[in-house]
This record gives C-alpha cells, sequence and structure tokens, in this order.
C-alpha cells in the first residue's frame, strides 16, 4: 500500500498496545486493522474499497492537533447552554452529571429545536421552558421518548465502527472518549469521516464505479423529499424537522424551484439573535436575517458522476447536496449518510450475506 503523506490537519503519530489489534505505520500514521478486511479478490474488488480503508483507520486518525471542546454541567439553563453553543461558534456538547461523575449525553441543535417547537405558544408569549428549565429538566421530560445514555467511541475503534454507530443511531455527533482517562478528545461527524477520506483516499486506487453518474448507483433519497415553502412559517419548518426527523429542508418557491437551504444548524439563529420569541416569520426572513451561511443552494444534478458529488460535498463542507432537475425542481438529497451508507456499510452488509 501506498504511504500516506504527512498532513498536519489530523493528528498522526497514536501508538496502541491492544492484544487482537495489529498497528500499521504509513509515514507516521498509527492505522489499526482491528477488523478483518475484505480480501481483494471477489466479484467485484472496488466495491469494498472504502469499507477497507475505514476498517483499517482509527478515530484517533482523525483527531484535530487543537479544537475547542465545550461541555456542560446538566444543572445549567438550556437558554444558557443554547447561548454558550453560539458564543463558542459549537453545535454540539457533551453533557457532564457531576453526581455520577460522568458524561450521560449530549446537546445538540436538535434538543434547541424540540424545545422551541414543544412549547412556542405564540410571538406575545415567553417560552417559560426554555427560559426556567435546566439541562436536566428538558432530558428527565425528552428521554422518555429518545436515546438516554450517551453513545460514545474510543481513540482506537476503527473508523467503519464509528460511521455504523453514526448510522444505526441516527445521530450526528459522535464523541471520542478516552477509556484510561474518561476525557472526551473529540466529537467525531461524518463531514470529518468524508474529510479524512477526501485527503488519505486519494492515496488508493479510485475505484471505477466514482465514476457512474448518481442516477444510475441510486445513492441518496429520491422519494418524499421533505420541503418548505419560503412564505411557510419557521414554526411549520420546525414542525417539519420534528416530524420527518430530516437534517436539512430545501426552501422552495410556488413553482416548486429550490430557492434556498434551510438546515438543524441555521435554526441556532434564532438564539444568536434571540429572535425565538417570534416563530412566525416566514422561512423567507429568516433565510435573508442567517448571520453567516453558504453562498445559493449546493446543488447536484442525476447526470453528475459520484466523484463530482464527493468531491463537492468535501469542498463545500456540507452535510448534503440537494439534487435538481433542469428546471431547478427539487429530485432528490445527496446526504453525508447516505454516502457513507453506500460506500461503507452496504459493502459490509453485503459481504455478510455471502458468507
Ligand atoms: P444535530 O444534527 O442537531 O447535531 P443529532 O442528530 O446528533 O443532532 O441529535 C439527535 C438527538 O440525539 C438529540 O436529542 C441529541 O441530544 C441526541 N444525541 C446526539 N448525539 C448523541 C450521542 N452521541 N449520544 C446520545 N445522544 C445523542
Ligand atoms: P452541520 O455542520 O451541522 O452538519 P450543515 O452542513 O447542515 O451543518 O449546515 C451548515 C451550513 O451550511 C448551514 O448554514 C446550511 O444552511 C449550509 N448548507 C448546508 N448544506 C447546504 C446546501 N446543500 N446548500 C446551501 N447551503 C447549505
Ligand atoms: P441526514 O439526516 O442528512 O444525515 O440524512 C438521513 C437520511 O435522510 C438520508 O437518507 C437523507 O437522504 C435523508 N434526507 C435528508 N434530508 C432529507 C429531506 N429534506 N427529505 C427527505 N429525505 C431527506
Amino acid at each position: 500500500m501506498d504511504l500516506l503523506p504527512e498532513i498536519p490537519l489530523f493528528e498522526m503519530d497514536e501508538d496502541e498496545d491492544e492484544e487482537d489489534v495489529r498497528p500499521v505505520m504509513y509515514g507516521g500514521a498509527c492505522t489499526f486493522a482491528a477488523h478483518p478486511v475484505a480480501p481483494p479478490a471477489g466479484p467485484d474488488p472496488d466495491a469494498y474499497v472504502y469499507m477497507n480503508f475505514m476498517k483499517s483507520h482509527c478515530c484517533y486518525d482523525t483527531i484535530p492537533t487543537s479544537s475547542k471542546l465545550v461541555i456542560f454541567d446538566i444543572k445549567l439553563q438550556v437558554k444558557k447552554a443554547f447561548f454558550a453553543l453560539v458564543a463558542n461558534g459549537l453545535r454540539a456538547a457533551p453533557l457532564w452529571d457531576s453526581k455520577l461523575q460522568c458524561f450521560v449525553g449530549m446537546l445538540t441543535i436538535t434538543d434547541f429545536i424540540n424545545i422551541l417547537h414543544r412549547y412556542y405558544k405564540s410571538p406575545l408569549v415567553q417560552i417559560y421552558e426554555l427560559e426556567e428549565h435546566k439541562i436536566e429538566t428538558w432530558r428527565e421530560i425528552y428521554l422518555q421518548y429518545s436515546v438516554n445514555r450517551l453513545i460514545s467511541i474510543t481513540p482506537e475503534s476503527s473508523l467503519f465502527d464509528a460511521i455504523y454507530s453514526l448510522l444505526k443511531n441516527k445521530i450526528h455527533r459522535l464523541p471520542v472518549i478516552d477509556p484510561a482517562s474518561g476525557n472526551v478528545l473529540h466529537i467525531l461527524t461524518h463531514k470529518r469521516i468524508l474529510k479524512f477520506l477526501h485527503i488519505f483516499g486519494s492515496m488508493i486506487p479510485k475505484p471505477r464505479f466514482l465514476q457512474k453518474r448518481i442516477s444510475e448507483v441510486a445513492i441518496g433519497t429520491f422519494k418524499e423529499i421533505a420541503t418548505v415553502q419560503e412564505l411557510a412559517s419557521v414554526y411549520d419548518a420546525l414542525t417539519i424537522f420534528v416530524e420527518r426527523r430530516v437534517s436539512a429542508l430545501p426552501v422552495v418557491n410556488e413553482q416548486g424551484k429550490v430557492v434556498a437551504l434551510y438546515s438543524r444548524f441555521d435554526v441556532i439563529n434564532l438564539a444568536a439573535q434571540k429572535r425565538y420569541n417570534n416563530l412566525n416569520m416566514t422561512m423567507r426572513d429568516a433565510i435573508a436575517s442567517r448571520a453567516c451561511c453558504v453562498e445559493g443552494v449546493l446543488k447536484c444534478y442525476p447526470y453528475e458522476t459520484l466523484e463530482t458529488i464527493i468531491d463537492r460535498i468535501a469542498k463545500a463542507e456540507v452535510h448534503r447536496l440537494v439534487l435538481v432537475d433542469k428546471d431547478n425542481v427539487v429530485r432528490g438529497i445527496v446526504s453525508l449518510s447516505d454516502l457513507l451508507q453506500a460506500l461503507v456499510l452496504s459493502p459490509a452488509d453485503t459481504l455478510q450475506c455471502e458468507s
């Protein structure tokens, strides 16, 4: 296999001594063949390239040399916690229970959305629960219906396991916790993993299927796309987020053409601008008043190749592209979840079925 280059973005010098783990040194990087990798033979060895890549690299490899990590005690008021996310330019934070002396969960923008959606009444009524509740109070109510433990991973686990956990648990934030100290080292995301693949994957032979059109490989969602009208209210958009559990909504005009994209991340602007008491504002207003956002809509077309699409999504550092036809009408969503499922998890499923 080719030597991997030294790229300063990622820490590349971890060592490990687990018994059933074979450390392999590639140009300063420490990778672990913690899982048996698929043999290069078989009907189409190309199909397993990315699965093998993810099985032979560990979470530690993706951790940046330096980054900011904010932790919240569950006794903190939820409102202060969301303001702290905004002030630190972060999307999520691990939650610490000082009584149990351990991490018990995550606070993400999805929690902010759920709180607003559940308790909002009208622009004239303050959201008491947002003003007064502590994180622990919110969790007592919310955890009856959702994940009630922290899902985490160890630094020496493979990236394959990290992807499996993100996708199977349908979460977007996976804390990497050092088992020795119990410290959170990093919060792993689909974006970070794709960026890692984009940089280091260029050193492995390019599988031929990358030249296929997206319409041919059918990676993404192409039916029942959740969209929101530009004149709908922000509350309507939150309802769609809660009911459909999607990570973003293409915003469409009356002709069904996509004019913008509103993601869960954008909802934090309501906290940044203290505008969460008026969820009756239109999507058009909410979009126009976003503090910082991507220019236009990042799209793709059915005739574009998988390689072009992966390049675009990795370079733009967004979680998805909106698939449109020549009239700019929404035809699908190609999300990082879809790409990681198709390139990494599905080949493993196939392999398991064959054996
Ligand atoms: P977002 O896309 O807004 O960052 P997620 O999809 O990751 O949010 O989170 C969905 C729900 O799952 C939220 O209630 C969040 O608190 C919870 N959650 C997210 N990550 C984890 C995790 N690693 N362990 C436990 N719960 C989590
Ligand atoms: P996260 O990092 O939480 O996964 P997202 O990628 O969903 O966040 O969103 C980050 C920012 O990028 C948001 O302002 C969102 O509106 C914007 N964005 C994401 N995807 C697109 C897209 N396909 N077109 C235009 N803007 C996008
Ligand atoms: P994500 O939450 O973006 O990681 O994606 C999870 C799944 O939901 C993927 O299969 C996406 O294609 C799909 N998805 C994301 N956004 C939408 C949407 N607006 N409408 C329908 N499906 C979506």
